[in-house]
């Protein structure tokens, strides 16, 4: 059997324990993985100035595969988030979030697999913001009033929404493509088109001119707000859907509210040919140390690693027994417990236990 090598980051906060368990549960599937594991975020700055040291990058860049958990990003000053920044620097351009309901998971749906796929690099999160009161930005104001006959209120932050051609092709070709190797049926293309019509327009023109590449594939289309609204009463009509950065990063915790919460929510950051993956969750500081977290969205994203990597049986087995574990719901934690105080909860690294335990008597029934 090959040995892969993979990039593993805890991240900070809860990510180390969610990051342990994880590991812990993949390494039990038998897969022979060789792990790189990579500090990054609030902790390394101190050492290399910079909380996603290069070091860092050269590592998922060389071993093109990686597995993080999360990293904190404080609100409003300072650091920008260092998660935006890892998917743009090495252009990690779709985002995927499956959303599926297991049996025994606590929520008003039980009918709910979606797809959030989400472009990753343009759009209001494409980092290009101007700070209130800066000359650049004064000057930014002066030159939009000089083209656009608009005069923007001089006392304002300026964040920039670009929308390529070029973007939008690329993360609706891989949204069809992804469908098609996934069995899904249907492409839903999210957009905000009727507001926005140089950016949000765009993506729809040219989201309807990739969907007949691929006529295999149903395709829609709902304005954001609709959707919103549509997910919420009857998420079973949908199936994959292709949103800009901002909308999909609402929309998949919202999609993660359909199916347990975001204990339960995996991802996977694809380019070309590096792929990182990692929970919806952040890193939940106030948890931190606590043995409290779940996690099974860590647990999840490895399985989409695992079939990432060619070890689709692996990937297949670890999701049975997660989704065993779920079923008996004894080996809990707190966040899917009918009350968040629930006595029987079990720590994160029960849940790991749990896991291992039912993959070795899968093992041994074969
Ligand atoms: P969060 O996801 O960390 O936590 C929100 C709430 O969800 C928590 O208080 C907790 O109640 C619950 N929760 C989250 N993960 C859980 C888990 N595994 N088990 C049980 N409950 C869980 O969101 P936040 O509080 O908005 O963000 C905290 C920090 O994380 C911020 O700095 C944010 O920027 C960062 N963040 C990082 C990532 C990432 O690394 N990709 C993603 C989102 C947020």
């Amino acid at each position: 059997m090959a040995r892969h090598t993979i990039t593993l980051i805890p991240g900070d906060g809860i990510g180390y324990e969610v990051s342990e368990a994880a590991r812990r549960v993949i390494d039990a599937t038998g897969v022979d993985i060789e792990w790189d594991v990579q500090n990054a975020g609030l902790d390394v700055v101190e050492e290399f100035g910079t909380p996603m040291p290069d070091h860092v990058l050269q590592s998922i860049r060389r071993n093109k595969v990686a597995i993080k958990g999360p990293l904190t990003t404080p609100i409003g000053k300072g650091m920008r988030s260092v998660n935006v920044a890892l998917r743009r620097e090495l252009d990690l351009f779709a985002l995927v979030r499956p959303t599926k309901w297991y049996p025994g998971v606590r929520s008003r749906y039980d009918n709910v697999d979606l797809v959030v796929i989400r472009e990753n690099t343009e759009d209001l999160y494409a980092g290009i913001e101007f700070a209130e009161g800066e000359p650049g930005t004064l000057e930014l104001i002066e030159t939009i009033a000089r083209l656009n006959g608009r005069r923007i209120r001089e006392d304002s932050g300026i964040s920039i929404k670009p929308t390529s051609i070029t973007a939008t092709q690329r993360i609706f070709r891989f949204g069809f493509q992804w469908a098609i190797d996934n069995g899904r049926h249907k492409v839903t293309a999210v957009h905000k088109a009727n507001i926005m019509k140089y950016t949000e327009g765009l993506w729809l023109r040219v989201a309807e001119e990739v969907a007949k590449e691929f006529p295999q594939i149903e395709f829609d289309d709902r304005i954001v707000d609709n959707m919103t609204m549509q997910l919420v009463q009857k998420p079973e009509l949908y199936d994959v859907m292709v949103m800009p950065n901002l909308f999909g990063d609402i929309l998949s915790d919202l999609c993660a509210g359909l199916v347990g919460g975001l204990g339960l929510a995996p991802g996977a950051n694809t380019g070309d040919d590096i792929a990182v993956f990692e929970a919806t969750h952040g890193s939940a500081p106030k948890y931190a140390g606590k043995n409290v977290a779940n996690p099974m969205a860590m647990m999840l994203s490895g399985m989409m690693m695992l079939r990432h990597i060619g070890e689709t049986d692996a990937g297949d087995r670890l999701e049975a027994a997660i989704a065993t574990v779920i079923a008996e719901g004894r080996s809990v934690t707190y966040d899917m417990k009918p009350s968040r105080d629930d006595p029987t909860s079990v720590g994160t690294s029960q849940v790991a236990d749990a896991v291992i335990a039912e993959l070795e008597s899968a093992t041994v029934v074969r």
